[in-house]
C-alpha cells in the first residue's frame, strides 16, 4: 500500500509585485513539484517557477470552463494522492493575496483535511494591506480612523448586495471592499443613505502593487463617474474613508519606474550569478 506523505501548500503570493512574497513562499514556489495557480497570480512570480516545474492553470479565461471550486479541490487530492508518484509530491496552491481573505483557502484546507492530505498554510499579504500602502493610504491613522473592515462587494448576478450598511456607516473607520467594482453604484448609495457623508474620500486601486498601479482618487459620491472616467478594470479594490485624504502626501510609489528588469526571469538569475561572480573576487 502506498503511504502517502504529500503535501499541499496553501501559498499566498500577495497582491502581485514578486518582491511582497515571503521567503517561504519563494523557497516553495522554486522547490515545488507541482503548482496550482490561480488569475490573480502575475507574470512576474511566475517568472519565478523553475522551468521544469509542473504548472496547472486553474483560474477563469474567458468565455472558457474554468474549474469550480470542488473541482480544484478534487484535483489537489488527485495530485496529492496520484499513483504515479514515486516520492512524496510537494504541491504548491497559490493564490493571489492571502488565500484565507476572500480566497476560498480555508474551503480547500477543510476538503484536504476531510480527505487525510497534509497540509500547510502560507499566509501572504492581502490586497488590502498592500494596495493601500502602495496608494499612500494607510488604514488606520491615529485620531482618524480606528478600525477597518475588510468586506466582499461581490454578489451574484441580478442580485443586490446584502450588507449590514448601517453597521459600516462609521466615519472612524476605514471600509476596504474586495470585488467591489461592479457593484460600486450601490455600494455608494447604500452608504450614504445609512449615513456616511457623502464627501468621504474614497479611493479605487486597479492593479495595485504591479507596475501598472492606477489611483482613482475621490468624494465617495462622485467615486462611480471618476471610476468610469478612467476605465478602471479589475482587479481593483475600493477604500473608504478619511485616512484616503492621505494619498497626496504619502503617495510614494510610482509604476512604471522599476519595468526595466522585473517582467524577465532571465534577469533575475543574471542578476544572482552576477552577485556570485562578485564574491569570487573579493
Ligand atoms: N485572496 C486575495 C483576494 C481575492 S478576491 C487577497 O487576499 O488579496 C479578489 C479581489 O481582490 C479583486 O477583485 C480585488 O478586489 C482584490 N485584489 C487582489 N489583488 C489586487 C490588486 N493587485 N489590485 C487591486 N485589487 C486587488
Amino acid at each position: 500500500m502506498l503511504t502517502n506523505h504529500s503535501t499541499v501548500y496553501l501559498v499566498g503570493a500577495g497582491p502581485g509585485d514578486p518582491d511582497l512574497l515571503t521567503i517561504k513562499a519563494l523557497s516553495l514556489i522554486q522547490s515545488a513539484d507541482i503548482i496550482v495557480y490561480d488569475r490573480l497570480i502575475s507574470r512576474e512570480i511566475l517568472a519565478l517557477v523553475p522551468t521544469g516545474t509542473k504548472k496547472i492553470y486553474v483560474g477563469k479565461a474567458s468565455g472558457q470552463h474554468y474549474m469550480n471550486q470542488d473541482e480544484i479541490n478534487e484535483l489537489l487530492v488527485k495530485l496529492a494522492k496520484s499513483a504515479r508518484q514515486t516520492k512524496p509530491r510537494k504541491i504548491v496552491r497559490l493564490k493571489g493575496g492571502d488565500p484565507f481573505i476572500f480566497g476560498r483557502g480555508s474551503e480547500e484546507a477543510q476538503y484536504l483535511v476531510q480527505q487525510g492530505v497534509p497540509f500547510e498554510y502560507i499566509p501572504g499579504i492581502t490586497a488590502a494591506l498592500a494596495c493601500s500602502a502602495y496608494a499612500g493610504i494607510p488604514l488606520t491613522h491615529r485620531g482618524v480612523a480606528r478600525s477597518v473592515r475588510l468586506i466582499t462587494g461581490h454578489c451574484k448576478s441580478n442580485q443586490a448586495l446584502d450588507l449590514n450598511w448601517k453597521s459600516l456607516a462609521d466615519e472612524q473607520t476605514t471600509l476596504v471592499f474586495y470585488m467591489g467594482l461592479a457593484s460600486l453604484p450601490q455600494l455608494r448609495a447604500e452608504l450614504i443613505n445609512a449615513g456616511l457623508p457623502a464627501d468621504t474620500p474614497s479611493a479605487v486601486i486597479e492593479n495595485g502593487t504591479s507596475q501598472s498601479q492606477r489611483r482613482c482618487i475621490s468624494a465617495l459620491h462622485k467615486l462611480p463617474q471618476a471610476v468610469n472616467k478612467m476605465d478602471i478594470k479589475s482587479p481593483a479594490l475600493i477604500v473608504v474613508g478619511e485616512v484616503v485624504n492621505f494619498a497626496e502626501q504619502l503617495d510614494w510609489f510610482t509604476p512604471g519606474l522599476n519595468n526595466i528588469d522585473k517582467s524577465s526571469s532571465d534577469n533575475y538569475y543574471a542578476n544572482e550569478i552576477l552577485h556570485n561572480d562578485y564574491k569570487e573576487h573579493i
